[in-house]
């Protein structure tokens, strides 16, 4: 019976600069290889996904008003 060899660490390209990334639970930055990539990955997405692109036209879109809300029939005019 041969012994539970361990795993070889599985290894991805860094998305940040393309090098050899330890994916594991040895690196706490996974998929990058450093927290430094991380950090940039993090920055250019959050400067870039925050602004939520607004649909012109739809922001403003008439809300439909509830019935009796104002100028119903039964308005209170006194
Ligand atoms: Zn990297």
């Amino acid at each position: 019976m041969t012994a539970p060899a361990p795993r070889p660490a599985r290894r991805v390209a860094c998305p940040g600069c393309g090098a050899p990334a330890v994916y594991g639970p040895e690196n706490p930055w996974r998929p990058f290889c450093s927290e430094r990539c991380r950090a940039i990955d993090l920055g250019a997405w959050a400067a870039e996904s925050y602004r939520i692109p607004l649909r012109e036209g739809e922001s403003e879109a008439p809300a439909e008003k509830a019935p009796g809300a104002a100028g119903g029939p039964d308005t209170p005019d006194g």
